[in-house]
């Protein structure tokens, strides 16, 4: 018997478990010291009333004889994936329903979809980045190429044509730094993917955050892209589900590699591992889509979009670097006077009790740098960009 031996060469994931412990030992000492939390990647607005309208229908229907539920399709029921389907056509993208996978949310997806690519692909994935990408590969034994994220390209690198790729990780609006690719510069990536007949892995959780309806929410508004990307989407962030566990995945009919349809790979992938999202999460998930459901989950994200606006106008007036909060929840700031991540890190803690993540845990390219979120209360937001306004003043 032997074990997958590549577990044991992953890192530890320390971040977030030494940012807690940080946090709980800077409290215990300064029990008064009001502490709050911007670095934080969950929600904290609840479901909106339309959601929970259609959960306690589909709980109702599970208890009556006449509309119980047992297993259902793997892929989704037809309800939801209508509901997907007309979702991206209002901006523009014509999916066919056999092309909308429902799953539990992106992250099993994005770590799943692995299982239709040989472990001698070589993998381009961005650094920083959304660490899932990385640890994902590296279980299966894959070769990474890191493509390198910067100031200077607005942490948002483009394609190298003498670089090799076969399967590529873009996440837009990005996690963690907010950046979010033009059409132009995911039209080159398309282009340099057809090219070297590799598959863009795009990760479209954050796209209902986008506001300037100049740039692209889905890979699939680029031509030519439904020959060579898969999109990995969520409503964890769009409507707060990331308690509740819903998602979906878009693998277009037309994307086929060494003669084989993708589609039909992820097809019998999922009907063979996967069965299913419960019904009633399907019918919550159903309800996002439907008219009120996208006021009141629009409504839920205005509270997140200002806060991030709020944090960025905050920063900019103090002349402190930084990307994203306009049509993404996260602010990607450069630690002022050249400090590290972790010393910027412990200077918030002890000097105004605001939470941040240290840039340097999304990769090398992120020291020097510090993730800011926009999912705290419009309330702990205004307190801490206030807080800041006073400590750099
Ligand atoms: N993709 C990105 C870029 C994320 O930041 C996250 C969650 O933070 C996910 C995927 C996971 O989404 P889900 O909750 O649907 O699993």
């Amino acid at each position: 018997m032997k074990i997958n031996q590549n577990y044991l060469s992953l890192q530890e994931s320390y971040l977030f478990s030494t940012i807690a412990k940080r946090v709980s030992e800077y409290s215990a000492a300064h029990p008064d010291a009001a502490v709050i939390r911007l670095g934080i990647g969950d929600v904290t607005r609840p479901l909106c009333p339309a959601v929970i309208e259609a959960f306690h229908e589909g709980i109702e229907e599970q208890g009556k004889a006449e509309t119980f539920h047992g297993y259902g399709p793997e892929q989704g029921y037809g309800f939801l994936r209508e509901a997907i389907r007309n979702y991206y056509e209002a901006f523009g993208v014509a999916l066919s329903t056999e092309e909308i996978f429902v799953s539990d949310g992106a992250k099993s997806d994005v770590g799943n979809i692995l299982d239709l690519f040989d472990r001698e692909n070589t993998v381009l994935i961005p650094d920083p980045v959304y660490p899932v990408y990385c640890d994902t590969n590296l279980m299966d034994g894959r070769k990474i190429v890191y493509l390198d994220a910067s100031k200077e390209n607005g942490f948002l690198p483009m394609p190298e044509e003498s670089r090799r790729a076969d399967l590529i990780y873009l996440c837009s609006p990005n996690n963690p730094t907010g950046a979010v690719y033009s059409r132009e510069q995911l039209q080159a990536w398309v282009d340099y993917a057809r090219k070297q007949e590799a598959v863009i892995l795009f990760d479209a959780a954050y796209e209902a955050f986008v506001r300037d309806p100049d740039l692209p929410r889905s890979i699939f508004e680029i031509s030519g892209a439904e020959e060579c990307a898969v999109e990995f989407c969520s409503l964890s962030k769009t409507a707060g589900f990331t308690g509740t566990r819903c998602g979906y995945t878009i693998v277009p009919s037309a994307l086929k590699r060494n003669g084989a349809s993708l589609q039909k790979m992820w097809l019998r992938r999922q009907t063979t591992k996967f069965n299913g999202v419960s019904y009633p999460v399907q019918k919550a998930a159903a309800a996002v889509f439907s008219t009120q459901g996208q006021i009141q989950c629009r409504e839920n994200l205005a509270v997140y979009q200002e806060n991030a606006r709020l944090i960025s106008d905050t920063l900019t007036r103090l002349g402190i670097w930084h990307v994203g909060g306009k049509n993404s929840p996260y602010i990607w700031l450069q630690c002022p006077d050249g400090m590290d991540s972790w010393a910027f890190f412990d200077h918030l803690l002890n000097n105004i009790h605001v939470v941040g993540t240290p840039g340097s845990g999304f990769g090398k390219n992120g020291e020097g740098f510090f993730r800011l979120t926009s999912f705290a209360t419009q309330e702990a937001t205004k307190e801490a960009m206030k807080r800041l306004e006073k400590l750099y003043q």
